[in-house]
């Protein structure tokens, strides 16, 4: 994680489009979900709001139910939270670093998103950009994937490996598992010892290999 990045992003596009409670929020959600490597939690604003920011316009007194749900909403206009679900005690909250953020922020500016500083790996969204790029084939192997049998394969474990595009592939649970912490060349050697692919295959493989690891296969956001 980019701190240092996510910290002047969010100084300089969050904070002067937002309000003192939104960007309070913004930075509570930030704090309880992406600096803790979730992308989503689940939050009881009806308590919560008591806490997090003391009024201005409200003559010192906490945050009211209807400002807090009120900037929660607008939050998500801004493309900067997700609220997934909703009921009368609490909010399942998906929450985007402002690099992520895929609305424009006011109607005129729009972040520039950095593919090299995405997570690839706990953005759902993200996640199905990797296995479109892989065509919903299993890299390894090419065995067709779908959104109940994929795994996102680190190409390096980790925790050397990151969650880089240039990291990640789409894996069929197979593959992943006989990897494990091979290295991925030498894997893809002993798919083509036990026949599970050909030598035409194990040369475009090993391409495609290359051309990840050099940033040549960036998924299209
Ligand atoms: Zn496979």
């Amino acid at each position: 994680m980019d701190i240092e990045k996510h910290i002047k992003d969010t100084i300089d596009y969050v904070e002067p489009k937002c309000d003192i409670y939104e960007f309070a929020i913004y930075m509570y959600l930030i704090r309880n979900t992406r600096v803790e490597n979730k992308s989503e939690d689940t939050f009881g604003f009806k308590s919560l709001r008591k806490t997090i920011v003391i009024g201005v316009g409200e003559a010192g007194k906490p945050m009211s139910e209807q400002t807090c749900y009120g900037r929660l909403k607008k939050l998500e206009l801004k493309g900067l939270i997700k609220i997934k679900s909703s009921n009368y005690n609490c909010q399942v909250i998906e929450v985007k670093f402002p690099s992520e953020n895929f609305i424009k922020l006011n109607h005129e500016e729009e972040i520039k998103v950095d593919v090299e500083d995405l997570d690839f790996f706990n953005n759902q969204d993200l996640r199905t950009k990797i296995l479109e790029r892989d065509n919903w084939k299993c890299f390894y192997c090419f065995k067709a994937l779908n959104s109940e049998n994929y795994v996102l394969e680190h190409v390096v474990s980790r925790p050397t490996g990151n969650n880089s595009y240039r990291n990640l592939v789409a894996s069929c649970r197979t593959c992943n598992n006989k990897k494990d912490k091979l290295n991925a060349n030498d894997f893809l050697r002993k798919l083509y010892r036990d026949n599970l692919i050909s030598d035409e295959e194990l040369k475009v493989v090993a391409e495609n290999l290359e051309n990840l690891v050099n940033g040549l296969l960036k998924p299209k956001l």
